[in-house]
């Protein structure tokens, strides 16, 4: 028998993980399609390498579409790998992406998924196709800035904290005052968001949130959080 110490014990530590793959994989699987999906979009918009054909209706247009359509995500790919930064702070930049771009330390991948919502995982972060189909740079730019608050808070209290106290409940909520919740709140806080309104309270109500999730032992935090 392996005796309990005051750590964790591998077969503690090994179910920890498994729990954490199967959660992220849950997450993940609708955003690694949304991205494709958007990408598909994305060549047959009225884009710079787009085929001008969208009227033609017979077989062959559609066979000469499909090899345009291949160039097509070529060339976005290789200018989206042109224009990376990595460090990038101009939400324009992020604005001229077809599939991924950089921002602040993050890899931004932009897509169509089905829930129509952006979001962040550590340095990844999905970016909704609709977020720049408004066309508006400052409500970009708050998103960009409200995601990478997510960053912030994932760069406090690691992987495993994060999908218990931020991660899923952010999924499972959608309220009006969404921005107000505790866990959605300091990433408008961490990132600089101006254009969002507070509840009153839940500033301090996120931060005091935020703290005890950072001093919180993890293993009472998981079993407190499970119950
Ligand atoms: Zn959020």
């Amino acid at each position: 028998m392996m005796q309990r110490t005051t750590g964790k014990t591998y077969k503690e530590r090994f179910l920890l993980w498994l729990l954490a793959a199967v959660l992220v994989c849950t997450l993940f699987l609708p955003f690694a399609q949304g991205v494709l999906q958007g990408a598909a979009e994305d060549t047959t918009a009225n884009g710079v390498f787009a085929p001008e054909s969208a009227a033609e209706n017979n077989s062959q247009a559609i066979e000469n579409d499909k090899k345009e359509n291949i160039i097509d995500y070529l060339c976005y790919f290789i200018e989206d790998l042109l224009m990376f930064d990595i460090n990038n702070l101009d939400p324009v930049r992020v604005s001229l992406a077809h599939f991924f771009a950089g921002y602040d330390g993050q890899l931004v991948f932009i897509g169509n998924w089905e829930n129509g919502r952006s979001g962040s995982f550590g340095r990844i972060m999905g970016l909704h196709k609709n977020v720049l189909n408004t066309g508006s740079i400052t409500w970009l730019s708050e998103i960009l800035k409200h995601e990478h608050g997510h960053y912030e808070q994932y760069k406090r209290i690691g992987l495993i904290k994060y999908i218990f106290a931020i991660a899923i409940p952010s999924l499972l909520n959608d309220p009006d005052d969404y921005y107000s919740q505790p866990w959605e709140v300091t990433a408008d806080i961490l990132g600089g968001v101006t254009i969002h309104r507070h509840s009153a309270g839940s500033e301090e109500a996120g931060i005091a949130y935020l703290n005890n999730v950072i001093k919180a032992d993890l293993f009472s935090f998981l079993s407190s959080a499970l119950k």
